[in-house]
């Protein structure tokens, strides 16, 4: 993507801000949307709980979401006393059927090694500061095994249809880096930074 950045700019063919602005829709908006949409479902119907623990990859692909990097998907599921994060320590697999493009950060060396060395430290960063009661539990994605965490449903939210419940749910809940918003959240019904 970056390469090819490059060589449109220097032909003058496209203009590098409007580049920029739709590879971040694309990172943060688009692409988690379809994640978002499967944690929304995955909240609001138990029975496709327990197919996205069964198979994820079939479980997401009935809402449609397939292709590239989109097979082989676990689902890791957060509650009270566990929390997920989810690196790629060799490179930057990532689930783009689900989460779209990797952001920036994810692809980094300091992330890829702290992610594993320093997970809790690394969480505070993003300002998610977890109980030590809270088991962490990290997730090295490879070519054959990539990982979408399904965070915790916030309370509050009794009753609502999966459209809004999608609303609450960011793509760095779906990383780990994060957890779902809170409903009337300033944040509520768009996608995190
Ligand atoms: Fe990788």
């Amino acid at each position: 993507m970056r390469a090819l950045e490059t060589i449109l700019v220097a032909k003058g063919l496209v203009d590098p801000a409007a580049l920029d602005a739709i590879i971040d829709t694309y990172e943060t908006k688009i692409g988690p949307r379809n994640g978002a949409r499967v944690v929304a479902k995955a909240w609001a119907d138990p029975a496709y709980t327990a197919r996205l623990k069964a198979d994820a990859t079939a479980a997401i692909a009935e809402l449609g979401f397939t292709g590239r990097q989109g097979e082989h998907m676990v689902a890791v599921f957060n509650d009270a006393g566990t929390h997920h994060l989810v690196v790629c320590t060799l490179c930057s697999c990532y689930p783009w059927a689900v989460l779209g493009l990797p952001p920036v950060w994810y692809k980094s060396a300091p992330y890829r090694s702290r992610a594993v060395l320093d997970p809790r430290g690394v969480l505070a960063e993003f300002g998610l500061v977890l109980d030590p009661a809270v088991q962490l539990r990290v997730w090295d994605s490879t070519a054959e095994m990539r990982y979408l965490v399904i965070p915790a449903r916030p309370s509050g939210t009794d009753g609502w249809g999966e459209e809004a419940l999608a609303d609450l749910v960011t793509r760095d809940a779906m990383i780990g880096t994060g957890v779902a918003l809170m409903p009337g959240s300033r944040n509520a019904g768009a996608a995190a930074p």
